[in-house]
Formats: C-alpha cells, sequence, structure tokens
C-alpha cells in the first residue's frame, strides 16, 4: 500500500466490533468522512486524515510499519503482537472506553476446575503468545492449539478440553457448555500511535487530532450540573459531586444564606448521588449532558 504522505492514515477496523464506534469516534472530534459503506478507505473533508479500513489483526502491522500513523483497536490485538516482536513499535496514546472484553480461559461447566487441571491438557485459542505468557508464568506444561476462529467449538470437536478467548458478557460460552474460569488479559479499544519518525507538521496534526479525541472521552462522561443549595450544605454538596473541581458558588439574588453551586462532573451522575445531594440540602437540581470539552 502506498501512501499519500501530506496527510495522515488512521487504521480502523472495517466491519466488526469495533468499527462503529471508532467512526463515531472520529465524527465526534468534528471529521466530516466522504467514502461509501463498502469502500477500502473514507476521507475526512475537513482534516488531512485518511481512514483505512482494515481487519483488525492487521493494524498492528500497519501502525508498526509507518503505513498508518494512528489506529484503534483493542488492546488484545496489539498484546498479541507486541508478544512476537523484540521492540514496541506503536505507542498508545489514548484508551478509548469501548470494545470492552477479556481474554478468559473457559473449562466444560462440568469441570471441577482448578488451575492444575490444564498442565498436559490441549487449550484452543486465537491468541497463543498471550495464553502462552499465561502459562509459563505458572509453570503450567500445557499444548496450545491456535485456531482462527469459533475456538468456543474446539471442545465439542474434540480438538482441545479447554479454551482461551476473549468473553464479554459470557453468554457465547455459556451456549457451548463453557465456563470462563482464569483470566488471562482485560481488553478496551485504544488509539495507537506509530513509532516510526513522523513527518512533523503531520506530527503536530496528530497531535491536535489526539487533543481532540481526549475532549471527546472527557465529554461522554462529563456532566454539567447546577443546584441550589444553603450556605452551610455547601462542603458536605462539593463532597458528593462526582469527580468535580473545585465547584462554582455564586449568591442568590433576593435569597440570603442561599447560593447556586455550578460544576462539570468527570463521572457519571446517578439517581443516587441526586438523591444524596438533595439530602445534603440541594435543590433545584439540573444535570445537562457538555457537547464540547477542551482540557
Ligand atoms: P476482523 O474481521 O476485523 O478480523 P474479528 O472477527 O477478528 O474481525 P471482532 O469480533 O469484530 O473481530 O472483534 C474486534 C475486537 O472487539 C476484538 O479484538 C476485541 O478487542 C473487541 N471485543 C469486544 N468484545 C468482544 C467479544 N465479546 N468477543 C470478541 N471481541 C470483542
Ligand atoms: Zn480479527
Amino acid at each position: 500500500m502506498t501512501t499519500d504522505r501530506s496527510r495522515l492514515h488512521i487504521a480502523v477496523q472495517k466491519s466488526g466490533r469495533l468499527s462503529d464506534q471508532s467512526k463515531d469516534l472520529l465524527k465526534g472530534a468534528g471529521l466530516k468522512l466522504q467514502g461509501g459503506k463498502n469502500a477500502l478507505t473514507a476521507r475526512a473533508e475537513n482534516f488531512p486524515l485518511d481512514l483505512m479500513f482494515v481487519r483488525d489483526d492487521d493494524i498492528p502491522t500497519f501502525v508498526g510499519d509507518g503505513v498508518c500513523e494512528l489506529g484503534i483497536c483493542g488492546q488484545n490485538v496489539l498484546e498479541e503482537d507486541a508478544l512476537g516482536h523484540d521492540a514496541p513499535r506503536t505507542e498508545t496514546v489514548a484508551a478509548l472506553g469501548f470494545g470492552r472484553c477479556t481474554l478468559k480461559i473457559a473449562a466444560p461447566e462440568n469441570v471441577a476446575y482448578s488451575t492444575g487441571l490444564l498442565a498436559g491438557e490441549r487449550i484452543a485459542t486465537s491468541y497463543p503468545r498471550m495464553l502462552g505468557r499465561f502459562l509459563a508464568e505458572r509453570g503450567i506444561a500445557a499444548e496450545i492449539v491456535t485456531m482462527k476462529g469459533a475456538v468456543e467449538l474446539a471442545p465439542r470437536l474434540g480438538i482441545a478440553k479447554f479454551v482461551c478467548d476473549l468473553v464479554s458478557t459470557g453468554a457465547t460460552l455459556e451456549a457451548n457448555g463453557l465456563a470462563a474460569v482464569e483470566t488471562v488479559f482485560a481488553s478496551e479499544a485504544v488509539l495507537v500511535r506509530t513509532l516510526k519518525p513522523v513527518a512533523p507538521d503531520l506530527a503536530e496534526r496528530a497531535t491536535a487530532l489526539l487533543t481532540r479525541i481526549n475532549g471527546v472521552i472527557a465529554t461522554q462522561e462529563s456532566k454539567y450540573i447546577v443546584l441550589n443549595a444553603p450556605k452551610d450544605a455547601l462542603i458536605e454538596i462539593a463532597r458528593i459531586l462526582p469527580g468535580a473541581d473545585a465547584p462554582t458558588v455564586v449568591p442568590l439574588s433576593g435569597r440570603p444564606g442561599y447560593y447556586a453551586v455550578q460544576a462539570v462532573c468527570q463521572e457519571s451522575v446517578f439517581w443516587e448521588t441526586l438523591e444524596k445531594l438533595k439530602a445534603a440540602g440541594a435543590s433545584a437540581i439540573l444535570v445537562m449532558p457538555i457537547e464540547k470539552m477542551m482540557l
């Protein structure tokens, strides 16, 4: 693949669990994307960035080789790739809060499991390096059977007794008569940057994009809270507000001893939080979404 060196390139999954949220994140960062549904690339109209739609497994290679300066993929895929190289080739620059899953070893439901049971058995996985490390760290000698997909079928097919696969809810394992018994690696989608040299002007644009993306991530969880409170409740209210820096406190006109409190909360605001605020003396509590934020 030859690429236009006057523009940035970001590798994103073409179709799969990360595709929609990867594109949404970039759109949230203000990029207007051109390109049809089945295109291999898309161009940002208003930023020097091209999206390259590829298989998630190829993203560490594209970014590691510097074909794409940036990429979005699961830490699971990056870690498995990194274990196959002597030195790091990519740098993680943001955790994106989606694509959460865990690489787990699963056993047939009817097995009374203990770690020692893995010794001498066959374990099917698409992540042989991470599984190999897990076993080596525990001094367990087992046979790793590498499969590209449909790993959870291996026990039924008699290919392996155990599997080591990605799990989010566990429903797929359960449907195949398996239960998770060991955690090998916890993962979420991340933004990575190549460690290959990048032209200074492009590196600067990449940093600008990263600042915007960090703003989008911060905004997703954040809320703007406004409430009224009497003076003696202010300290307790500031303590309850989740993830807020010093709130703004201004006197209410015509209501001596009462203040309006305004704060950006950088953690989820639950009903329980509002109930606690009310119990502490707050009234007229408003929780508002934040559209954009630059930290
Ligand atoms: P590709 O065609 O791109 O190779 P794939 O089938 O390997 O696709 P997906 O199943 O779309 O990949 O998963 C992509 C990523 O989504 C995984 O590598 C992982 O980081 C994340 N993910 C989140 N939850 C799960 C889950 N329950 N099972 C598998 N992957 C998950
Ligand atoms: Zn894949």
